[in-house]
């Protein structure tokens, strides 16, 4: 009675209302796309010794004309269960390339170095995506100098083929990061075999209190690694000034957090990257 109309509901109607919501949000999301309701936000990546932005993540969010803003941690997974992530996926893609074109075109060396695009699993996996990804690059006029691929251990140890579509993907001249690194069941073989460039340490080792705890001990280890291996280290999620004097003495060059910057418009993203220039 309390949830009005002539509905029927079981005692605990808990798990339907979770998958009626999802099956909601699904058919949302399909619609979505044609309804622009997807903007992508740009996050810096900063050099540590410095802090001077070398490049930036691309973030995706999703403007619900009734939840509002959904975040991605909800409205990804769910687009991957439904396939709709091909396509979203390749639209966020598209963003990230026009948007470093333009910003070679009239920035020059100036231009923030690489921006990031997270991949999912479900497009690592689709036999047409290095060919997607390959005529965006064409169409849009990119340089793949300027551009990196995240895709998550995960995402890699499921597909049997995602080596292989690494290994075309770097031919290509585009460069891989191993996201959230240390959250999936990682093995370090993974980086013989893997075609890494970057590895981004997932911001639940970085965010440690003290530089005793096992956090910091797992962060000491991998820049250790890395270094060893010629990969490339950005750790996730700094958000203290500690914590940043913490990974630049432990030998990390590269950072991205709230610290240096939340993920912004390509308009404010421009602004702090036009003063950075201007004041070395
Ligand atoms: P991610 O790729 O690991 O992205 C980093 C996430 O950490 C972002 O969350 C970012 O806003 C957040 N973050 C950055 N600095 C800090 C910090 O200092 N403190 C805290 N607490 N968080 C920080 P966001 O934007 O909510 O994205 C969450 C996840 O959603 C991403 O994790 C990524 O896995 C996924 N995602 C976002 N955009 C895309 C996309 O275009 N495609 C795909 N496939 N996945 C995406
Ligand atoms: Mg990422
Ligand atoms: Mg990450
Ligand atoms: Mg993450």
């Amino acid at each position: 009675k309390a949830a009005g109309g002539q509905r029927w509901q079981r005692f605990d109607p808990r798990m339907d209302r979770a998958a009626d919501d999802t099956a909601r949000l699904a058919a949302d999301l399909r619609g979505a796309l044609a309804g622009e309701q997807f903007f992508v936000l740009y996050q810096p990546i900063v050099s540590l010794p410095d802090g001077v932005t070398t490049g930036a993540e691309v973030l995706l969010r999703w403007q619900h004309p009734e939840r509002g803003l959904v975040p991605p941690d909800v409205f990804i997974p769910v687009a991957e269960r439904t396939g709709v992530i091909h396509e979203l996926g390749a639209w966020v893609f598209e963003q990230a390339c026009r948007q470093s074109a333009d910003w070679s075109a009239r920035f020059g060396a100036g231009a923030p170095g690489r921006i990031s695009v997270n991949v999912s699993a479900r497009q690592l996996a689709d036999p047409d995506f290095v060919d997607a990804v390959a005529a965006t690059l064409r169409a849009t006029g990119a340089d793949t100098d300027h551009l990196l691929l995240e895709v998550t251990e995960t995402a890699v140890l499921n597909a049997e083929t995602a080596i292989d579509q690494l290994n075309r993907l770097k031919a290509l001249g585009l460069r891989i990061a191993l996201d959230d690194f240390g959250t999936g069941h990682s093995s370090l073989s993974l980086l013989l075999t893997c075609p890494v460039d970057v590895l981004k340490v997932d911001k639940s080792f970085v965010s440690g209190a003290s530089a005793e705890d096992a956090g910091a001990i797992i962060v000491k280890n991998i820049i250790g690694f890395t270094t060893d291996f010629g990969i490339d280290a950005v750790a996730e999620g700094v958000e203290t000034r500690d914590q940043a004097e913490r990974l630049h003495a432990a030998g990390y060059r590269l950072a991205q957090g709230y610290l240096f910057g939340r993920p912004m418009s390509a308009e404010a993203f421009e602004a702090t990257f036009q003063t950075a220039a201007v004041a070395a």
